[in-house]
């Protein structure tokens, strides 16, 4: 083979894509190193998982194949709060705390609107540096680009890929500004709102929807000035939390407070997460959970699948310019129209 093609090629980006599994040849090889922990086998996986060449994809789905057939014990763990509040720094201080506990913990970030994975590569390693450098810790920054569903769903993939890599604290964290918290809670065992002391000001930044949705509320930079004001947010939310309907019968969500940069409260959080995973995990509610979210993802991606075959279906694309215009210009209803394209998609 010497000279020919493929060796010239060796370095470029069309042999990689005809060696999804580089160094580890096949998904076997892949799978086993993941399964050993080895945190560049779980950064080939996801970049598998995050490609869009279609060699990759079938690639992708033998390993997930493999990751999703493991079970190992894990919680998942949803963080969101405007930016700025402290969500990376709180995450550095957490993530190390719980490594010390003995775990190992992995951070997955959702960002819809970042533009591009190499900007964020760059910003999520100087935003958590201490824990990126700890073996006990995997940091992976947002998938690049791309619509809400898409990110979601290379995130939750992702997150089984943590998990098979013994992974057992998988932090999900929504990085971009307030379009992604309800996919973030529907990927998590719990879901946990970053707050800034500030009389409930910064409530404005987020959505009442939002605070329904957490099980747990942290109030961070209760420190120096801020100490007081913290400890006022802390009540205030606690109080507004009252009149809300919890979100499950065996846990009442609860207001914390913390300092992400003085190391304060963070290991009450952590006991926080486990008194939830104590309160739920006995009657098998933890497990109900998962079940919901993976048959309400597998309607997801069925409907996502319907819709790129039928964009893609050369019948419907002969059809589908004249239909669009005669709706626009109420000739035909958009029902009658969406009917007509159904049914040549489903019967030709
Ligand atoms: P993110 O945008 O939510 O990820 O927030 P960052 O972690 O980047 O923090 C935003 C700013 O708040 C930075 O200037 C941090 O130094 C500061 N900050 C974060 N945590 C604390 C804290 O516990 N106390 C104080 N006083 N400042 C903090």
């Amino acid at each position: 083979m010497n000279g020919s093609p493929h060796l010239i090629q060796a370095n470029t980006s069309s042999d990689r894509s005809s060696r999804p599994f580089g160094a580890y040849g096949g998904p076997k090889g892949l799978v086993a190193a993941l399964a050993r922990g080895d945190r560049r086998a779980l950064a080939k996986a996801i970049t598998l998982v995050e490609s869009s060449n279609a060699a990759h994809r079938d690639a992708a789905c033998q390993v997930l194949d493999a990751a999703m057939a493991t079970k190992p014990e894990s919680i998942r763990l949803g963080i969101t709060g405007i930016p700025g509040v402290g969500k990376s720094s709180f995450i550095e201080s957490f993530g190390l705390h719980v490594i010390e506990q003995g775990r190992r913990v992995a951070v997955l970030a959702v960002d819809p609107s970042s533009p591009r994975s190499g900007g964020s590569i760059l910003g999520d390693k100087i935003r958590m540096e201490m824990l990126g450098r700890n073996p006990g810790a995997f940091i992976r920054p947002s998938p690049s680009g791309g619509n809400l569903g898409g990110v979601a769903r290379r995130t939750r993939e992702a997150a089984h890929l943590c998990e098979a890599a013994g992974f057992d604290v998988v932090i999900v964290e929504t990085v971009g500004v307030g379009q992604s918290e309800t996919a973030v809670s529907e990927m998590v065992d719990m879901f946990l709102l970053l707050l800034a002391p500030g009389g409930g000001d910064e409530l404005q930044g987020i959505k009442k929807g939002i605070v329904e949705l957490a099980d747990l509320i942290v109030v961070n930079k209760a420190d120096g000035d801020l100490a007081d004001a913290a400890e006022r947010a802390r009540q205030d939310y606690a109080n507004a939390l009252r009149l809300l309907k919890p979100p499950s019968r065996a846990w009442t969500p609860r207001v914390l407070k913390c300092s992400a940069r003085a190391f304060n409260g963070i290991a009450d959080v952590w006991r926080a997460v486990l008194k939830y995973r104590e309160a739920l995990e006995p009657d098998g509610r933890i497990a109900d959970k998962r079940e919901t979210q993976n048959r309400a993802w597998m309607w997801h991606e069925i409907s996502q699948g319907m819709l790129d075959r039928l964009k893609r279906d050369d019948r419907v694309a002969t059809r589908v310019n004249a239909l669009e215009s005669a709706v626009a210009k109420g000739e035909t209803t958009p029902s009658r129209a969406a009917e007509e394209i159904l049914t040549l998609f489903l019967e030709g």
